[in-house]
């Protein structure tokens, strides 16, 4: 019998259908153009509005479907099987930015901000590394001064996803003493906002058609309704409750790369021949893809049952770092392997397996670095 995750259900049956051809039909013969601009176009933002894509487990009141993350999952699995080019930018935007604003943020500003990032009018990032800050969040350098009856941010951001294209930055500033308890997230509205400045669309080794840039905030002025939170230095918690969620969609992605490289390199292995007969007959061949499909198999079982932790709102924060950890692992693994049995080819920008290789490295690196991950599994010990 055919594994069927645990967290499908016919209503997501029907929309995965409708939106894997939409994907492919319209967004799909879009994407080397945005590889090239090194930016996705703002149509493809509204088209994903459009066909409920976007911010799908926010209640409908703000925007959303009022559906669970499992929702959320299966269209990031969607992308990363069609339009990979997608996935990161829309897996920041929904499934991070928004539930900042939806679990933090006041009733006016929900209502302000959701229904235009559901629909895919305002595009959203978060902002927390800095050039002298990544693992080591509590250091953050930025700072929200309170002056008057506003915020004044100052300070550098580096590596922001849709750092290009965002309308709406949760930036995460320090608003008093050095440490966790000092830090807040503050939400900057970038449309005409003074001393706002997008720095260079970052020259990556992959992940292409993602905006990732440097941001600089030369005293930007916000008004104190901007503060996600009821008061400051919330803003280390609030990113270590959100933590959770944020690794587990980069696992979903994860594992539907790992299963789209076997795929391909199946199809290819099958065709392919090499001293009279394919590629898939040595038993080199198939042995590698048997481990590698077992490997995803397993990656799956395991996601899908973080995800029903999630949805039932037990996943706890070690889990969700064993499952990026260990599922991005392999999907590199798993990328490299299957890139081998491309040969040649493998190496060309042509061969989608190329661009899986390329794009699948970061994920050991963003969402917090593995070795991170791996001190918080330790911790548990
Ligand atoms: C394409 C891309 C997109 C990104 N998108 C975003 C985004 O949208 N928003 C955002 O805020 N950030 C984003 N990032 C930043 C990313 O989250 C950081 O790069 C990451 O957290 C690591 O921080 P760092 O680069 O400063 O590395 P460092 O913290 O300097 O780490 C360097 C190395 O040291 C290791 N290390 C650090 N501390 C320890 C320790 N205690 N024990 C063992 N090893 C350790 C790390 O694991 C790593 O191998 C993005 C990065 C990239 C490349």
């Amino acid at each position: 019998m055919a594994y069927r995750s645990s967290w499908m259900t016919e209503e997501l049956d029907v929309f995965r259908d409708q939106f894997r051809k939409y994907l492919a039909k319209d967004l799909a013969p879009h994407a080397e153009t945005w590889r090239e601009q090194k930016m996705v176009d703002r149509f493809a933002w509204r088209g994903l509005g459009e066909m409920g894509a976007l911010l799908a487990s926010v209640p409908e009141e703000y925007g959303g479907l009022g559906a669970t993350f499992a929702y959320d999952a299966a269209v990031l699995e969607d992308l990363e099987s069609t339009v990979p080019e997608l996935t990161t930018g829309v897996s920041v935007h929904s499934a991070i930015v928004a539930h900042y604003i939806l679990n933090y943020g006041s009733e006016e500003q929900k209502k302000r901000w959701l229904p235009k990032m559901a629909s895919g009018e305002m595009v959203g990032a978060i902002a927390m590394t800095e050039p002298g800050t990544g693992s080591d969040l509590q250091a953050v350098k930025t700072t929200a001064k309170k002056q008057g009856n506003s915020y004044v941010i100052n300070g550098q951001k580096t590596f922001i996803t849709n750092g290009q294209a965002a309308d709406l930055v949760v930036v995460v500033a320090r608003t008093g003493e050095a440490g966790a308890k000092g830090i807040s997230l503050i939400v900057v509205e970038t449309a005409g906002a003074d001393g706002y400045k997008r720095g260079r669309n970052l020259d990556k080794i992959g992940l292409h058609a993602s905006d990732t840039s440097e941001l600089f905030f030369d005293n930007v002025t916000v008004p104190p309704e901007n503060l996600l939170g009821k008061e400051e230095g919330q803003g280390f918690v609030q990113l270590m409750q959100q933590l959770p969620q944020e690794r587990l969609a980069l696992a979903v992605g994860a594992v539907a790369s790992m299963e789209r490289a076997v795929k391909l390199t199946t199809e290819y292995t099958k065709e392919r021949k090499a001293f009279g007969k394919p590629l898939m007959d040595f038993q080199n061949t198939a042995f590698t893809l048997a481990e590698r499909k077992t490997e995803a198999m397993i990656a799956r079982v395991f996601v899908d049952w973080c995800i029903e932790q999630l949805v039932a709102g037990d996943l706890d924060t070690v889990t969700a770092s064993m499952a990026k950890y260990w599922c991005s692992d392999k999907q590199v693994q798993t990328a490299d392997e299957c890139l081998q049995l491309f040969g040649g080819y493998g190496y060309m920008q042509e061969y989608p397996i190329s661009r899986i290789f390329i794009d699948s490295r970061i994920q050991k690196i963003y969402g917090g670095t593995n070795e991170i991950m791996k001190l918080l599994i330790a911790r548990s010990l």
